[in-house]
């Protein structure tokens, strides 16, 4: 039985510190996509109404049954074009549910992560791609990744000058664009920074970090701003290294080759690139919570990315990244919690386990 962790109302009292009854049952509905009824809830204090659908991250969906299967096939690279002939939807309902399961994914690959203290050797790199039109509108996409267990920390994309190659035809193409749309900056500075920023909410206070990247030279001093000068090791690699998997770039390099596979938008030679980097964007977040929660770091291995960080306790499945709504911080529901518990009061018992 589903029992309302608090008012999802937040303006509320009952919001932020709920009292234990702070609910009546308020019936059912009949939801046209479900074979069973979705309880409802009154709050006693505000007086709104809600439901158990208040809480799942497929509220307001007329085909929930079709998310996980549509999360499984954009995390094989299948376009959207062809997941909508697939699942029977339209191209604009499988663009927007891919956005809001885009933006769900998001906040759980937040919430799913806490400061752990350990060694860390993290490894960094950039890859290259663009949206819309390869010529002039290229993106960089920074990528952080811890070494050992695979997990991937961050990645987003941002825009960056065109650049290579310069004829006169992609030189006036250049022009008219700029025209069009203001000149194209190079934000990728930007990019790097916010995600070592990530790096370094997850490392916490830990003393001991390597950071392995290749040779540019903007690097070093991010690496530096990020982690601080003295508890950081920055080891570089040559790009001309050959990329082998005895490369000591080889986990990050693997996960790139690897992310540009899985995601049909970040082929080479493909139809399927974004047209809007913001989009790319969640692409990229859904890839990171399949790869970070789902699949398991190796073929031979049993245990997910964020299991070897010791984040939750056994892999996930498709289904459950998509089940409770994430909105709420470490207050939302979390997905493996069997008695719908907290993400703080889940994590909270696992720290425990450990100790
Ligand atoms: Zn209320």
């Amino acid at each position: 039985m589903f029992t309302p962790p608090f008012c999802p109302r937040r303006r509320c009292s009952q919001h932020r510190a709920p009292s234990p009854k702070f609910f009546q049952r308020h019936g059912h509905y009949w939801p046209k996509c479900r074979a069973h009824p979705v309880p409802r809830f009154r709050c006693r204090s505000c007086r709104h109404t809600f439901s158990r659908q208040t809480f799942r991250a497929d509220y307001h969906d007329k085909r929930p049954d079709l998310n996980a299967r549509l999360v499984d096939l954009t995390t094989m690279g299948v376009g959207i074009r062809m997941c909508s002939r697939r699942l029977g939807l339209s191209l604009r309902c499988t663009e927007l549910k891919l956005r809001k399961i885009g933006r769900h994914l998001r906040q759980l690959n937040l919430n799913l992560r806490f400061p752990v203290e350990r060694e860390y050797q993290l490894q960094f790199d950039e890859m290259e791609t663009f949206e819309t039109r390869r010529n002039t509108r290229p993106l960089s996409v920074p990528v952080l990744l811890d070494g050992p267990s695979r997990y991937c920390i961050w990645a987003e994309s941002e825009t960056i000058r065109p650049r290579g190659k310069m004829t006169k035809k992609r030189l006036e193409i250049i022009a008219s664009e700029e025209q069009r749309l203001g000149i194209r900056k190079d934000r990728s500075r930007r990019a790097i920074k916010r995600t070592l920023d990530r790096g370094r909410k997850l490392v916490g206070s830990t003393t001991t970090i390597t950071l392995r990247s290749d040779e540019k030279r903007t690097y070093p001093g991010l690496a530096k701003a990020a982690f601080g000068k003295s508890r950081l090791t920055h080891l570089k690699t040559n790009s001309k290294v050959p990329r082998t998997p005895w490369n000591p770039l080889f986990p990050i390099n693997h996960e790139d080759a690897r992310l540009r596979d899985m995601s049909g938008r970040l082929r080479r030679q493909s139809w399927l690139v974004s047209k809007k980097r913001r989009f790319l964007d969640l692409a990229l977040q859904m890839h990171m919570a399949v790869r970070n929660l789902v699949k398991t770091r190796f073929n031979h291995d049993r245990e997910t990315p964020a299991e070897l960080m010791g984040f939750v306790h056994r892999p996930l499945t498709i289904r459950e990244l998509l089940s409770w709504r994430q909105i709420w911080g470490d207050r939302s529901i979390h997905p493996l919690s069997p008695r719908g518990k907290s993400v703080e009061s889940y994590q909270g018992a696992l720290q425990m386990a450990e100790e």
